[in-house]
């Protein structure tokens, strides 16, 4: 069977695989994830023109007969690297969190493009100048656009009891995971101002560096929390690179 061209497909992880090989996690439209086995990759730099890296998108070509349980990488070529050099730490940790995510909820021969869309858009949020403050709202806006494609995103800006704005301030439903107004929340605590809820949704729609960067700081941390929580419905044990985001994220504060 000839090779098959599969283009585009973002690497979103690599592992070492015996003596000279490399595993590679592939993230694509329409086979969702799929693991191929580089051969070579790390005894030949050339093989694979060093392109076998997270963040980098490929045209690749792959033998899909499967050796043991694994499809065979037989070309790869850059169409784009997603971050590119010269990047902060700190937004390297979130660029790899991402890829970790993508990793983790997608399947194998299961296609979906709105998160291959959904990764592609989020990391190049993470290329170039990123200072500590716009940390936390890239993070906050890629993790509830994420919710949104797996179908986990609540609606941020209507009540869930009447169907009322969630104006001036939302109250989180302590019986599940929406927003209530201020008139059906039983409790007027754990309230996140409109602003912030209204800013989020705008660039959840519209997966935008710079509107996620509008997001207000005052009155974030909640939502934050309620994103996690939502996520760990997804994904439920952190993995390594968002431990280290974390730890960086909690060492600028
Ligand atoms: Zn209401």
């Amino acid at each position: 069977m000839p090779s098959q061209l599969i283009s585009p497909a973002v690497v979103v992880r690599v592992q070492n695989y015996g003596e000279a090989d490399l595993i590679v996690a592939l993230l694509t439209a329409d086979r969702g994830r799929l693991d191929v086995l580089a051969r070579s990759a790390r005894s030949s730099r050339k093989r694979f023109a060093g392109v076998l890296r997270p963040f980098c998108q490929l045209q690749v070509l792959v033998d899909l007969k499967r050796h043991g349980s694994l499809a065979t990488l037989t070309g790869a070529e850059l169409e784009r690297d997603l971050l590119g050099t010269d990047v902060e730490y700190g937004a390297l940790c979130l660029a790899s969190y991402l890829c970790e995510l993508a990793a983790h909820v997608s399947q194998p021969e299961h296609a979906d493009p709105q998160l291959l869309r959904w990764l592609t858009a989020c990391v190049p949020w993470c290329a170039g100048r990123t200072v500590a403050e716009d940390l936390p709202p890239l993070k906050l806006a890629s993790e509830a656009a994420l919710l949104r494609v797996l179908g986990l995103l609540p609606d941020l800006l209507i009540c869930g009891r009447c169907s009322g704005d969630v104006q001036p301030v939302g109250h989180w439903d302590p019986d599940g995971h929406g927003l209530l107004c201020p008139h059906c929340s039983p409790t007027q605590r754990e309230a996140t101002p409109y602003l912030v809820l209204a800013q989020l949704q705008a660039s959840v729609m519209a997966l935008d560096r710079a509107s996620a960067l509008l997001i207000p700081a005052t009155g974030r941390s909640l939502v934050e929390d309620r994103m996690q929580r939502l996520l760990r419905q997804a994904v439920p044990q952190a993995g390594r690179a968002e431990r280290a985001l974390r730890s960086h994220m909690l060492g600028l504060d």
